[in-house]
C-alpha cells in the first residue's frame, strides 16, 4: 500500500473553460481509510479516476510514495478499483471471481484459499462461493465485486466508488461495519467515494469533503460535525444541517437584530457576520435574560426521541433539535440560546471565530 500525493492537480473536461477539479495538493496517508464527500457534481469521481490513473489531469503531478504516476495507465499502478454497479465474470463462480486477482498475480493456492475464505467470511459469502456470480442479485453480486476489491493485500490504494448504491439499505449498515473490519485487517490505503454523509461518517477514519471542485475541509468525522471549517460542511453534514443567522460584531459582542448572542473568540474586525449554529446545540428556554433571542415557533416535527422544532428568528428560519419531553407549541414565543463555543463565525463562508 502506498502514500498518494497530488501536487497542484486540476482537471477540465472542456480544454480550460470550466475546472471540474480546481488545483489541489493533497496527500492520502498509507493505510487510512479515507471518505471522499461531496454533492453531485462536485468532481468526486474525477478524482477518484484520476488516482486511478483512468483519467489524467490537466494540470499537476500524481506520486505514489516517490514513484510519479502522472500518465501511467490503471494497469501500472497496482490499485483495486470497484465502481457502482458490479463488474464481475458472469459465468465464473464467487469464489472464482473473489480468487482472480490473487490466481492473477501468481500467488500460491493455499494463500488463494485462505485470502477468499476470509473476505467471504466476512462479507457472509460463504454459503454462495459454489454459485455463478450472475446467478446472484445485483446486491449481493456488488458485495463479490467489493470483496475482489479487498482480496489482495498488496495493492497500492482500493478505491471504492459509491459502492454501496445497489445494495439493500437494510445491508448498508451491515457491510460498513464488515468493511471497517476488513480494513482494520489489511491496513490498505482507501478511497470511498460517496454523496452520503452517514456512509462517510460511520466507515472512515477521515472524511474529505469535496464542493464546487475543491477541498473544503478534511478532518476525522466527530470534527467534522463539531467544528465545521466552512459554512458548505456545516450544511452538508448534519440532519437538518447547521442554521445561518446573519449578524454582526461590535464591541466584541457578536448581535442577531438588537440582541446579543455571546461575545465574539479573538480580536475579530467589527462588521458583519454569519453565525453558523446545530440545530443540535440551540437551547430553547422561556426565559428572555440575556443572552437569549426571541424566536417565534412556526412548527414541530416530532420525530419519537426528539423533536425538531422550527421558528423565525430576526425574519431567519432556524432548527433546533430538543428533547421531545418539552412542550411547545406553533406560534408561541420562545428564547433561543447556544451552547458554548458551539456557535461559529463566517465570513465569506470561511469560518473565523467562535461565540
Ligand atoms: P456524481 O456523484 O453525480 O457522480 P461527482 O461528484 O462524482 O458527481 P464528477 O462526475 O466528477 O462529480 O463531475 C464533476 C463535474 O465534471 C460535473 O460538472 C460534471 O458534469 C463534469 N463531468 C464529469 N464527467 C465529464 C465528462 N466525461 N465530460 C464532461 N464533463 C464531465
Amino acid at each position: 500500500m502506498a502514500e498518494i500525493r497530488l501536487e497542484g492537480v486540476a482537471h477540465s473536461y472542456d480544454g480550460g473553460g470550466t475546472w471540474a477539479l480546481k488545483p489541489m495538493t493533497w496527500t492520502w496517508r498509507t493505510g487510512r481509510a479515507y471518505a471522499l464527500l461531496g454533492p453531485s457534481g462536485c468532481g468526486k469521481t474525477t478524482l477518484l479516476n484520476i488516482v486511478s490513473g483512468l483519467l489524467t489531469p490537466t494540470r499537476g503531478r500524481i506520486w505514489f510514495d516517490d514513484r510519479e504516476v502522472t500518465g501511467v495507465p490503471p494497469a501500472g499502478r497496482n490499485i483495486a478499483q470497484v465502481f457502482q454497479f458490479p463488474v464481475l465474470y458472469d459465468q465464473m463462480s464467487v469464489y472464482d471471481n473473489l480468487a482472480f486477482p490473487l490466481r492473477n498475480r501468481g500467488y500460491p493456492r493455499q494463500e488463494v484459499d485462505r485470502r477468499v475464505r476470509r473476505v467471504s467470511g466476512l462479507l457472509g459469502l460463504d454459503e454462495h462461493l459454489r454459485r455463478r456470480s450472475r446467478r446472484l442479485d445485483p446486491g449481493r453480486q456488488q458485495i463479490v465485486a467489493l470483496g475482489r476489491g479487498l482480496v489482495r493485500p498488496e495493492v497500492a490504494a482500493v478505491l471504492l466508488d459509491e459502492p454501496l448504491t445497489v445494495v439493500d439499505p437494510a445491508m448498508k449498515w451491515t457491510l460498513r461495519s464488515k468493511l471497517k473490519e476488513i480494513h482494520r485487517d489489511t491496513g490498505h490505503t482507501l478511497v470511498y467515494v460517496t454523496h452520503d454523509q452517514t456512509e462517510a461518517l460511520t466507515f472512515a477514519d477521515e472524511v474529505v469533503v469535496l464542493n464546487d471542485g475543491e477541498i473544503v475541509q478534511a478532518g476525522e468525522p466527530g470534527e467534522l460535525f463539531l467544528s465545521p471549517a466552512h459554512e458548505f460542511v456545516g450544511h452538508f453534514i448534519g440532519s437538518p444541517g447547521m442554521n445561518v443567522l446573519d449578524g454582526a460584531v461590535a464591541g466584541g459582542l457578536v448581535r442577531v437584530g438588537d440582541a446579543a448572542v455571546g461575545r465574539a473568540s479573538g480580536d475579530l474586525p467589527p462588521g458583519p457576520v454569519r453565525i453558523g449554529v446545530r440545530p443540535e446545540f440551540v437551547r430553547l428556554t422561556s426565559e428572555e435574560a440575556p443572552p437569549g433571542i426571541a424566536a417565534r415557533v412556526t412548527g414541530i416535527d416530532r420525530m419519537g426521541a426528539y423533536d425538531l422544532v422550527h421558528a423565525q428568528v430576526n425574519g431567519h428560519p432556524l432548527v433546533a433539535r430538543t428533547d421531545a419531553a418539552a412542550v411547545r407549541e406553533p406560534g408561541s414565543v420562545t428564547f433561543l440560546r447556544f451552547a458554548e463555543g458551539r456557535a461559529f463565525l463566517f465570513r465569506d463562508a470561511v469560518r473565523c471565530g467562535v461565540v
